[in-house]
């Protein structure tokens, strides 16, 4: 066992920090206010492989493993949210999705140009009546000749306004249940395909969410994503590796206002003294900083165990939940240790508080990961819930 990061994760750790403070931080709440998508800082994310951070380089990846992937979602959370969540779902979302799934043609047409940040991705699962259940797919798509006609829509896609490749699912065979929904890979420009609503959202609100519209959207056979039917057991796999994902946005959120919280707590004053001096405060930074560690052990563990090819199901659930629900834990304190100025937007901490609820929501709620952990501890398949 070895707990210490090498030179090289180090190095990573380190290029991503000063990108994220010099690039990311100075601008993260005015986005956030206007809701703006960060195109620019994810160009230059692309540039420095961090779009396709896993992907071999070959495909024009950085060629990470999943603990060094990590490091780079928790560095860019700890300053910004949404360029954490958007740099996840591109990640290991779409991008994932294409590059385990795909043909060699689709890798070298979608992954190649996702990985480099040429193209940003969507990957959209959930439907308005298909969330937690999101077997209840009811998008559909009709073979016609070479090509699928899909129609339905789609709710809640990171990037659903902003992407040029989306990866959609929809049920190829209404009679095989989860068997029968298959992925596609849509591009933007064509017919019958569209973003619908964007959502106004509580935070991560530079990270673009929004409906996606099928109506009579031709798709060529071309384009459909791994087996047919597949569709959806493939996700529950993309899904595994998206929450460890999801497990590092929140040690990032939390971690930054941990930091923002304890420079608060020695150089605030109260009756005569830094409230660091009082043993209310220093609880509050004890609780956080054990609560952090404990949460990146798990998110460690469970990349740990994606690189070594094991089964990560479980690791995986309890690294989101326990890490989600540290980020909202923690985020609260900090807001709680600054006081009436941890309730005003200049201070980093109220959007940490907002950007850290997405993280007990997204990629199944925090009730999901506890039935994922239950069933399995239960002995009971992994395909029973997402
Ligand atoms: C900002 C944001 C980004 C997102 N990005 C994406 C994306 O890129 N792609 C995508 O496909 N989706 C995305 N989602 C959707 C997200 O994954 C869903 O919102 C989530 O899975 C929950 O589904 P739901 O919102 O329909 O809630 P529901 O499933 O309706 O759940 C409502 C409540 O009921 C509880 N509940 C439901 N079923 C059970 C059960 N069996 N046992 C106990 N409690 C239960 C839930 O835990 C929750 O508390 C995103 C959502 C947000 C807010």
């Amino acid at each position: 066992m070895d707990f210490l990061l090498t030179e090289e994760q180090e190095l990573t750790r380190q290029t991503v920090r000063e990108f994220a403070e010099r690039e990311i931080a100075p601008g993260a709440l005015e986005r956030d206010e206007k809701q703006e998508f960060p195109r620019d800082i994810m160009k230059k994310l692309g540039a420095m492989g961090m779009l396709g951070a896993f992907i071999p380089p070959e495909y024009g990846g950085a060629g990470l493993k999943y603990v060094d992937y990590i490091l780079v979602i928790e560095e860019l959370a700890r300053v910004d949210g949404s360029v954490g969540l958007s740099v996840a779902a591109h990640n290991s979302l779409c991008t994932n999705h294409i590059f385990m799934a795909g043909n060699e043609e689709q890798r070298r047409r979608f992954t190649v140009p996702l990985a480099r940040g040429e193209k940003i991705g969507a990957w959209s699962l959930t439907e308005p009546t298909a969330g937690s259940d999101a077997s209840g797919t009811r998008s559909t798509a009709v073979r016609d000749g070479g090509d699928w006609i899909l129609n339905g829509s789609k709710t809640f896609a990171t990037h659903g306004s902003v992407c040029d490749v989306a990866v959609v699912f929809a049920v190829t065979d209404k009679g095989r249940g989860k068997h029968g929904i298959s992925a596609f890979i849509l591009e933007a420009g064509m017919k019958g395909f569209r973003a619908g609503r964007k959502e106004n959202k509580m935070g991560c609100r530079a990270s673009d969410t929004a409906e996606i519209v099928m109506a009579d959207c031709r798709v060529p056979d071309a384009n459909r994503l791994g087996e047919e039917g597949q569709g959806f057991i493939d996700a529950l796999r993309i899904l595994d590796g998206g929450r460890i994902g999801i497990g590092a946005l929140g040690v990032g959120i939390a971690q930054g206002a941990f930091e923002q919280a304890t420079a608060y707590a020695k150089s605030r004053r109260q009756f005569g003294r830094p409230i660091a001096d009082f043993q209310a405060v220093q609880w509050m930074l004890a609780d956080s900083a054990m609560e952090i560690h404990a949460a990146r052990l798990l998110v460690q563990r469970a990349a740990f165990l994606k690189d070594a090819g094991q089964d990560v199901t479980r690791a995986a659930s309890m690294a989101k939940l326990y890490s989600s629900e540290t980020a909202v834990r923690v985020a609260g304190r900090a807001v709680q240790i600054h006081g009436g100025y941890g309730y005003v937007k200049e201070y980093p901490v109220e959007r940490a508080y907002r950007d850290a609820r997405i993280c007990t929501i997204g990629e199944g709620t925090s009730e999901i990961q506890r039935l994922v952990i239950a069933r399995l501890l239960l002995g009971e398949s992994r395909e029973r819930a997402t």
